[in-house]
């Protein structure tokens, strides 16, 4: 068997011990002679490995008491939507700031049931940097404030947590979410896919602050009712079982590694071997400001786009592959979430330079 890095932006690399942890008991789980896929999700079995992930979740994000958390369906598209259904709370707009392609996606999509403010945008810079917050427009009327965390497709990351006064702030963490430790006191809601840093698509991970939940607007689904789904422990619906599960050996794994303390100096080290050497050459561009780099998605350009394919084979032939940079701006990109070894990033590095001596 040969596993490759990969790089890929979601659904991502998963840490082989948790691969090979749920291979082993997926025919038997703990003696139950069931697969997890098999078990009630209201049998003891399951309850008992929900509740482990929640249990999880809590301790390596230090979730204080006062805070809900879910596991939903949907995905972070979906939040989108039920964010602005379940937080508008009698009022009637939403301040945004644009980031770029994930956050443009939360704003058209708000749009259907808010006025939204765009407070701030990096648009004029081609979405390269986080606007300071001294710049933002902020409506103190508005019923929350949403932030992008971690633009997945442009690379662009928050390494500061944006002041809101009494407005809550919603953070769309889809790509960085248990890569450091965060403060979530300092946030309303926080909403997450799983399927970049903890486990398979198809579920999605809610942070919210109780005094947010319970006033829905009328149309919103019962699946997506932040109150239902609360007061039913996320079991309103048939929860997304299986991969509540491997997130929660996820959420282990983290734990064994150090916890979120010790992802964010691995996180740190990785990006740094690329970052460093991208400031050494002209032959690949990096277009992120400095101090706006994600620690998790790196994008970058061939300074000859032309030889772009040429890179992408070559990587693949030794062994490293989706890192082709999204649809909507091309090149070349890195995904480096938690999962990824930093012999991955080494290995990228050293085709780097050989493939710049080879071309350059
Ligand atoms: C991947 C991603 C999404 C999309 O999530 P879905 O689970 O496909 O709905 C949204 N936002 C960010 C920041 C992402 O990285």
């Amino acid at each position: 068997m040969t596993r490759v890095f990969n790089f890929s932006a979601g659904p991502a690399a998963l840490p082989e011990e948790v691969l090979r942890q749920a291979a082993a008991e997926m025919l038997d789980w703990h003696g139950s002679g069931m697969s997890v896929m098999e078990m009630s999700h209201r049998g003891k079995e399951f309850i008992a490995i929900h509740a482990e992930a929640e249990k999880l979740a809590r301790e390596l994000l230090a979730i204080p008491s006062n805070y809900k958390v879910l596991f939903l369906q949907g995905g972070a598209i979906g939040q989108n939507a039920f964010v602005p259904m379940n937080l508008l709370r009698g009022r009637t707009s939403a301040d945004y700031v644009n980031t770029g392609e994930w956050s443009k996606k939360s704003i058209k999509e708000a749009r259907k049931y808010a006025a939204v403010n765009v407070a701030a945008s990096s648009e004029a810079d081609g979405f390269t940097s986080v606007p300071k917050q001294a710049d933002w427009k902020l409506d103190p009327n508005a019923a929350y404030v949403h932030i992008c965390s971690n633009e997945t497709i442009g690379g662009v990351e928050y390494h500061w947590t944006p002041d809101t006064g009494d407005v809550p702030l919603v953070s769309d963490m889809s790509s960085n979410i248990m890569s450091r430790p965060i403060d979530v006191s300092r946030y309303g809601l926080i909403y997450a896919g799983a399927q970049k840093n903890m486990g398979p698509s198809g579920l999605t991970l809610v942070i919210v602050r109780d005094d947010l939940i319970g006033q829905a607007l009328p149309i919103t689904p019962s699946a997506f009712d932040l109150k239902q789904q609360a007061d039913n422990d996320s079991m309103l619906n048939t929860p997304p079982t299986f991969a509540i599960y491997i997130a929660g050996l996820t959420f282990n794994w983290i734990k064994r590694q150090g916890g979120l303390a010790a992802m964010e100096r691995h996180n740190r080290d990785k990006a740094a071997v690329l970052y460093d050497y991208l400031e050494t050459t002209s032959f690949y561009v990096c277009p992120v400001a400095r101090d706006d780099r994600s620690l998790m998605n790196v994008p970058f350009k061939l300074r000859d786009d032309a030889l772009t394919d040429s890179f992408l084979k070559g990587a693949e032939a030794r062994g490293m592959v989706q890192l082709k940079g999204h649809r909507s701006v091309g090149g070349v990109r890195a995904s480096i979430y938690n999962a990824m070894p930093i012999e991955g990033v080494k290995a990228l590095v050293a085709y780097m330079k050989e493939f710049e001596k080879n071309q350059g």
